[in-house]
């Protein structure tokens, strides 16, 4: 249980402001935001001065006004404060969502996204993101997947902000998910390998959104832009597999004066009564949140009495697990400093002094396999404690003692069998990631290169070269020949004696063959070869007179290794050529690792 956190901020006067000469109605002291009422006049006190200056307690009140003031409130303090938590949030395995409300103008798009050079929440948790990821990854061998996407919802329909073509703009549809909950159809979502990928995705729909905004009457004011990154994260923590899934939602809501339908101009009427549908519904959604929670201990009382309009609106249809369910959330409520907009900012702190009151249940979004697995062994230590505490009073040869055994048995094959299944189906989608079969992994000082497919591993005479070459062998064909070859090569080598098209490599059901073309030079474990022949585990192969490779069949080396374990091949039996005499890691390359 996790009340939503709340904080306020108010901007700067702005020019418009100043040119009225409007006077400053926002004071901040510790975390409470008080506002004033100019009409009321002062020397009152009692009840007239309640009515003149009316004080909420939040979680942060931000003075972001006069940035060479003591109390002044910067971007990154409000990272510090907000960001990192959703951060913490993220590796931890929550759902986590940032929104900001408030009129416009009054700095929702500054916190959230900020101005070039001075980033707002959206950039520096991105960025916060990938260097925890970094570091991370270079300590714990963890693994982490993430993928980015951006949509709109103006006048109650959906449309994709990262969609490079897109013909149909505000029309995707909103669905149910049986288990995952609601969704956009055909959202695109972009997996994101660092910063500047995400960088490049945000500027993009940021620019989708203001084109959108200037060609149709400001849009943007008018409409929520929900930027959400899904956080997979996947690691063995003392050998227990781990797996974490986190939906982090950052939302730019449209200006609040919209949610006033009472106060709707003539212009916005014509518009009709949907643009200010989500915004409406998500005040009432916030109403019947808190009034829920207030309902306090009477848990009866409370699931009868209210309920909680989410379908109502497309916004708080997605959003429905970060108001009241599993997230963390926190609300940012941005304000003017100046009396001319007293009416709306008074609405927006009383907006923001109920949300206070949402209760959410963030859970840890565990991979259901992995929550069985770690059940799986907690029975499993516990029948072990069982026999322990069985054998001391002799009853190893009752029946419940077998049986028991039977059942640890049973379970540790199954953990171990789910363990297997859940490495390989997180090894599938790192692969998916990097589009390689390859996962590199620290072994000592030494970082050893693995990879399921068939592959060749460059042995280069150039003692100048450094960087080391794998090329995958593929299931099906593999061409091997120049650049200047009038058909495309798969690899492309230089060199004496390399002919233009020089030869194929065929994988068909794991049996890999070098097939030379037109007399081309090709040798195999020293010998020429003019036919096609097969290629075992170990062989070193020359493509003309300089281009030297070692081939390396995992899969059927991990058959040799048990055929060694078990006796059947001895090792000297193993080693086929000079260069590959140590047959301790056939399917691995070491790399000397210096620092
Ligand atoms: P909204 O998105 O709520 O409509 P914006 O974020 O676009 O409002 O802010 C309106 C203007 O005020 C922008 O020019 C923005 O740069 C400026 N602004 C808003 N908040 C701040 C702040 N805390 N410090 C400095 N400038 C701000
Ligand atoms: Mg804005």
């Amino acid at each position: 249980m996790a009340s939503v956190r709340v904080a306020v901020r108010v901007r700067p006067m702005n020019r418009r402001e100043k040119d009225l000469t409007a006077k400053c109605i926002i004071k901040m002291e510790g975390n409470k935001t008080s506002i004033t009422n100019l009409k009321i006049p002062d020397g009152n006190a009692g009840e007239v001065l309640r009515d003149r200056i009316k004080t909420f307690t939040y979680d942060f009140s931000y003075d972001s006004m006069d940035s060479k003031s003591s109390p002044f409130v910067s971007q990154e303090k409000v990272f510090k404060d907000l960001g990192s938590d959703v951060l913490r949030a993220a590796f931890e395995g929550y759902n986590a969502c940032v929104f900001a409300y408030g009129q416009t103008g009054s700095g929702k798009s500054y916190t959230m996204m900020g101005n070039p050079g001075d980033a707002g929440l959206i950039p520096r948790f991105c960025e916060g993101l990938f260097t925890r990821i970094a570091a991370t990854t270079r300590w714990d061998e963890a693994s982490f997947r993430a993928e980015v996407s951006y949509l709109e919802i103006y006048n109650e329909r959906v449309r994709d902000l990262l969609r490079r073509k897109s013909t149909q703009t505000y029309n995707l549809r909103v669905r149910e998910h049986p288990k995952d909950g609601p969704y956009v159809e055909d959202l695109s979502k972009h997996l994101v390998q660092n910063y500047s990928d995400v960088e490049e995705l945000m500027e993009a729909g940021n620019i989708n959104r203001t084109t959108a905004s200037t060609s149709m009457n400001d849009v943007s004011s008018r409409s929520h832009a929900i930027f959400t990154i899904n956080f997979t994260q996947a690691k063995f923590d003392s050998e227990m597999p781990s797996e974490t899934v986190s939906k982090i939602h950052l939302v730019d809501l449209a200006g609040s004066e919209r949610a006033d339908a009472t106060g709707a101009t003539g212009v916005r009427l014509k518009e009709g009564g949907n643009i200010n549908k989500s915004l409406v519904t998500l005040g009432n959604v916030i109403s019947a949140l808190a009034d829920m929670s207030q309902d306090g201990g009477n848990t009866n009382l409370k699931k009868k009495a209210v309920f909680v309009p989410y379908r109502d609106s497309v916004l708080t249809w997605l959003l429905k697990d970060s108001l009241g369910g599993n997230s963390k959330t926190i609300m940012i409520a941005t304000v003017s400093p100046a009396d001319v907009n007293y009416g709306e900012t008074l609405s927006t702190l009383r907006y923001a002094n109920r949300a206070k009151n949402i209760i959410n249940k963030p859970t840890i979004n565990e991979d259901c396999n992995v929550r069985l697995i770690r059940e799986l062994r907690n029975e499993i230590a516990r029948l072990k404690a069982l026999l322990v505490q069985g054998n001391q009073i002799a009853l190893l040869d009752s029946p419940t003692a077998l049986s028991m055994e039977e059942k640890l048995h049973q379970n540790e094959a199954r953990v171990l069998e789910l363990t297997k299944e859940w490495t390989n189906k997180w090894n599938e989608t790192q692969n998916i990631l990097k589009e390689e079969t390859l996962a590199l992994r620290k072994e000592g000082i030494g970082v050893v290169l693995d990879s399921e497919l068939p592959h060749l591993i460059g042995i280069d005479d150039d003692l100048l070269s450094t960087g080391i070459i794998l090329y995958h062998l593929k299931e099906g064909q593999t061409y091997v020949g120049r650049e200047d070859a009038s058909t495309e090569q798969d690899i492309i080598l230089h060199g004496l004696d390399l002919e233009s098209e020089h030869c194929r490599f065929e994988n068909q059901n794991g049996k890999v063959t070098l097939v030379p073309l037109g007399g081309a030079q090709c040798s195999v474990n020293g010998v020429q070869v003019t036919e096609r022949s097969q290629l075992n585990q170990g062989a070193v192969i020359l493509l003309g007179r300089t281009n030297m490779f070692r081939f390396n069949h995992p899969k059927e080396a991990a058959k040799l290794r048990e055929k060694r374990k078990s006796g059947v091949l001895s090792t000297f039996s193993l080693s086929m050529t000079d260069l590959s005499t140590s047959c301790e890691n056939l399917s691995t390359v070491m790399l000397y690792n210096p620092g």
